[in-house]
């Protein structure tokens, strides 16, 4: 039988919206899943929900109430993902439409900018996915972010290249 550490439980739960979702996404079988979700004390049926299970049934907070401000201090790389999933942002760059897979770990290299740079602002009017690119020329300097002198000059060339054209 797969062995689930805690963190992977409780990483596959706030990944997903149900225990059965959940078990699919650790790859283990439910009744596994839930064995070691009781185990850990974080199994959380959603026929439960809304009912606050003291402190162990921790529950993902719903987008509405992390958009509506209730919780600034979720993270962000979650809310994106969430936001992906749950159809709230489209999978692409939103300055120039990037959205192919890296191949190295099959992700795409998007961020969740906050426009107004408050990261504790979760208003989805205040949320936007910008690729690693857009991200560093349009809010590198701004944000004071440390960019490597190689960046820069590809930054240099790039711009180079749009304006001779
Ligand atoms: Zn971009």
């Amino acid at each position: 039988m797969a062995k689930l550490s805690k963190s992977k439980v409780v990483w596959a739960i706030n990944e997903t919206r149900s225990m059965k979702q959940a078990a699919k996404l650790s790859g283990v079988a439910y009744n596994t899943f839930k064995k070691y979700a009781k185990l850990y004390e974080v199994f959380a049926p959603s026929e439960t929900k809304g009912i606050p299970r003291g402190t162990g049934g921790k529950k993902p907070i719903e987008l509405a109430d992390i958009f509506a401000g209730k919780n600034p201090s979720y993270s962000t790389t979650k809310l994106l993902h969430r936001c992906f999933r749950e159809g709230y942002l489209a999978e692409e760059c939103s300055n120039c439409g990037e959205d192919r897979y890296r191949p190295s770990d099959m992700s795409k290299p998007l961020m969740l900018d906050y426009m107004d740079d408050d990261a504790t602002n979760k208003d989805i009017a205040n949320l936007r996915v910008l690729c690693f690119n857009c991200f560093y020329l349009m809010k590198g300097q701004r944000l004071d972010v440390k960019i490597p002198q190689n960046v820069k000059q590809l930054q240099k060339a790039v711009g180079n290249l749009f304006s001779s054209e």
